[in-house]
């Protein structure tokens, strides 16, 4: 199968009678004439899609091995395929009769996901994103502890601090220690005060994939009585990674002692966009979705996914696609899926080696996952910026795709002699790709190539 094809015959027979099996559901129901609200000639839509394929040549090719920038993975083909299918139904998880069968997968593959973090009693649902599985803890942990300030360290995502403005929480961003994590002093000077309500771990922050000190949090949390958030959603499925260093594989482990969990399975869990997730470790918060909107239509005892979340629509095809992909490719330490994020972790390591002999770069720090950060070598920040930007155009230029990051002087390597105040900006390459371990070669070549006609 060549998987950078965006059609594979194999999947579109797949996707044929996957879809016939489907419309033998409602076989009984008498035929209807759609001819009057279906009624686009296919001539026009024929012309309106093949105008779209061609403005789609307007992207990155994401989905190459030389596509090694920002964060972005292609899904799965079993998950494409029953997203596709599935949206053919189109049902809304919602509610129970919105979505009867993908309500069910969605418990189901939540189940799956807590199992993986260990957790075995807990409330959890999908969600459309990461952004809005993290503004749903942030808002029960309001809930739970008012008036108290939410904390993250400053290299957690973004929206946190924009989360705590919409609930009207006061945030609170500490320093990261040399290596990128919570300064955790710093942290527990705070946290003697008494006034943080919650703290929020990132496991794997997106500029750098970095991983917090999450025992150490957990452990401070058990003595100042705060909540622990786990922001995974960038990590979260490293959890099964064995290739990580036995600190981080201990980190991810202690995930199991959070109070909530946030992780995007439309970042390394091989989905379509629209797909998040949210945890909580006691299911009692449950409590504070209490609502009676006279519009929904629950209409049986049975637990509706639309009573313990926060948004109401939702596609169901996306917990039918999440479903299908862990039966195929199972979460287990031992599987493929497991093995495809080593190759991640693996070929972050192949690339740091190579940039630390390497004349030409210097790494900002060793990669906890799969993200590398990288400086190209000058006597000045502004000229190692200025650098950058041309090495990622001529690499871009020859189908090699890298991203630039900023990066505050004061976090890159003091051997590179910069000036403390100011930015520099730099290189990063997220691997999530396993093939990007087999490509490290060409990947190098092609960046050395690039610097070399950037240093003439
Ligand atoms: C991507 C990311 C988010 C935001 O998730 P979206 O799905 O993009 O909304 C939050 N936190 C971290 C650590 C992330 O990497």
């Amino acid at each position: 199968m060549n998987q950078f094809a965006l059609v594979d015959p194999g999947d579109l027979e797949l996707l044929a009678d996957t879809l016939t099996t489907l419309a033998e559901g409602h076989s009984t129901l008498p035929a209807v004439d759609v001819s009057s609200s279906d009624n686009v000639d296919p001539s026009v839509m024929h012309s309106v899609l093949q105008h779209i394929a061609t403005l789609m040549h307007d992207n990155y090719p994401y989905a190459h091995p030389l596509y090694a920038g920002q964060m972005l993975k292609p899904p799965h083909p079993i998950a494409r395929i029953a997203y596709q299918a599935a949206m053919w139904v189109n049902p809304n998880n919602h509610a129970l009769d919105g979505g009867r069968a993908s309500s069910a997968m969605e418990k189901e593959a939540v189940a799956n996901i807590a199992s993986m973090f260990g957790l075995d009693r807990y409330l959890g649902h999908l969600t459309s994103s990461g952004t809005l599985a993290n503004l749903e803890a942030l808002w029960v942990a309001r809930e739970e502890h008012p008036g108290k300030l939410l904390v993250s360290s400053q290299d957690a995502h973004y929206t946190h601090s924009r989360l705590s403005a919409v609930l009207g929480i006061e945030h609170v961003a500490i320093a990261t220690d040399s290596e990128g994590r919570i300064d955790i002093d710093a942290l527990e000077a705070l946290a003697i005060q008494g006034r943080i309500g919650t703290v929020v771990a990132t496991a794997g922050t997106t500029s750098f994939g970095t991983v917090d000190p999450i025992r150490k949090i957990i452990a401070l949390a058990a003595t100042h009585g705060f909540r622990v958030h786990v922001d995974a959603a960038y990590g979260g499925y490293f959890r099964l990674a064995t290739a990580l260093n036995e600190q981080h594989q201990a980190e991810f482990l202690s995930i199991s002692h959070a109070d909530s969990i946030a992780i995007d399975p439309h970042k390394h869990g091989l989905q379509p966009y629209g797909c998040g997730c949210v945890l909580f470790a006691d299911p009692d918060v449950g409590q504070h979705y209490q609502h009676d909107s006279p519009y929904t239509y629950f209409t049986s005892d049975e637990l509706h996914l639309g009573e313990i979340s926060l948004e109401c629509s939702r596609a169901g095809a996306a917990a039918v696609a999440l479903w299908a992909t862990q039966q195929a490719l199972p979460m287990t330490t031992d599987g493929q899926f497991a093995e495809g994020l080593n190759q991640s972790v693996t070929a972050a390591q192949d690339l740091y080696a190579r940039l630390l002999k390497s004349d030409w770069f210097t790494p900002v720090q060793a990669p906890d996952l799969d993200i590398v950060v990288w400086v190209v070598n000058a006597p000045s920040a502004s000229t190692a910026s200025a650098l950058a930007q041309t090495v990622f155009d001529i690499a871009a230029d020859n189908d090699l795709h890298l991203a630039l990051t900023t990066v505050s002087a004061d976090r890159v390597p003091a051997s590179l002699g910069f000036e403390q105040d100011g930015n520099v900006t730099c290189l990063r390459s997220c691997l999530m790709k396993p093939e990007h371990l087999e490509w490290m070669p060409e990947i190098w070549a092609r960046l050395e190539r690039a610097t070399h006609e950037a240093l003439r």
